[in-house]
């Protein structure tokens, strides 16, 4: 076991939720110790079982006549686990639970990978992959990425796809990715700066950040040019409109509502977007015939899906599809 922080036991304190008397190992984490017990850790880790079994120089040192193993993580992280795993807290991960919050699920993963708790991990990405999927037919629900947020099962603000990021990256779950890399690319300084989190920095890898911010252009201008073309009275709107002239000015004003009176209001949302409402409030009070309005949303619905499968291109992730 890699040993990365050596704070003198003398210094440490002692966690006041997980130090058991008859804990029979104390994992040190920061400043904070846990008198855990070795047989729930070694059930669950390849890991610690191996360490537990296999005599390791390093877990030579003692306290309280426990062997101390000291971890890389933080005492937050580490709590987490350890309430799913001493705490008894196993269902927090069955799939019908709802608003577990997100710094759980990645303390989870990314320990449940490096210890190789491969049950945990992987039931804490099934969970993410309910909000972070790559499927064309879950992404006709996708209606605003804020109400995408706030109705998923995992508790987690837009920043914190960051992490989802370099999760995905360090587990090789690639379908995460699309929605993450697109989240990301939504995001102002933090796309660049990262944010803390349970004591550690959580930041895009520097190839994640250019791709974010080369998309964030790229998606502006796909969702601009969706914005014309849905309202541009083409050739598949002139077969079977009812009458051109009433319908021209109309198909023009209602360009102007959406993008030019308010300007910036489609671009203010994400181009992921559904602006439904726009729509409906771009029609009114007096709408085209109902040809061009079907086809106006139809160009609008095939539109939304080649943005969607744009992602994939932008995010260089067209190999994996
Ligand atoms: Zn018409």
């Amino acid at each position: 076991m890699q040993v990365d922080d050596q704070v003198p036991t003398s210094n440490v304190i002692r966690s006041e939720e997980f130090w058991y008397p008859d804990g029979s190992v104390v994992l040190v984490a920061g400043n904070t110790t846990f008198r855990v017990y070795q047989g729930l850790l070694s059930q669950h880790s390849v890991v610690f079982r191996d360490m537990f079994t296999i005599p390791q120089p390093e877990i030579a040192e003692k306290m309280d006549g426990c062997p101390i193993v000291r971890l890389s993580e933080s005492p937050q992280e580490l709590v987490h686990v350890l309430r799913v795993l001493h705490g008894g807290n196993l269902n927090l991960l069955r799939p019908d639970v709802e608003g577990i919050p997100f710094a759980i699920l990645a303390a989870l993963v990314r320990f449940g990978h490096k210890y190789e708790m491969l049950m945990l991990r992987d039931q804490a990405l099934k969970l993410l992959d309910q909000v972070f999927y790559d499927t064309p037919s879950k992404f006709t629900e996708f209606t605003f990425l804020s109400e995408h947020l706030d109705y998923a099962p995992v508790e987690i603000h837009l920043r914190e796809a960051i992490t989802v990021v370099n999760l995905a990256r360090l587990t090789n779950t690639l379908s995460m990715l699309p929605l993450a890399l697109y989240m990301c690319s939504q995001l102002d300084e933090e796309l660049i700066l990262g944010f803390e989190q349970d004591g550690r920095r959580e930041q895009l890898d520097p190839a994640d950040a250019v791709l974010c911010v080369s998309a964030k252009q790229r998606l502006s201008h796909d969702i601009t040019h969706l914005l014309f073309r849905m309202f541009e009275y083409d050739d598949s709107m002139s077969k079977h409109c009812a009458d051109r002239d009433f319908c021209v000015p109309l198909l023009h004003d209602a360009m102007e509502r959406v993008g030019l009176e308010n300007y910036g209001t489609v671009l203010h949302f994400g181009p992921l977007d559904g602006w439904d409402h726009f729509m409906e409030e771009a029609f009114e009070p007096v709408a085209p015939c109902s040809s061009c309005q079907s086809r106006t949303c139809k160009k609008k619905k095939l539109g939304r899906m080649q943005i969607w499968r744009n992602l994939f291109v932008y995010f260089k992730l067209d190999n994996q599809t």
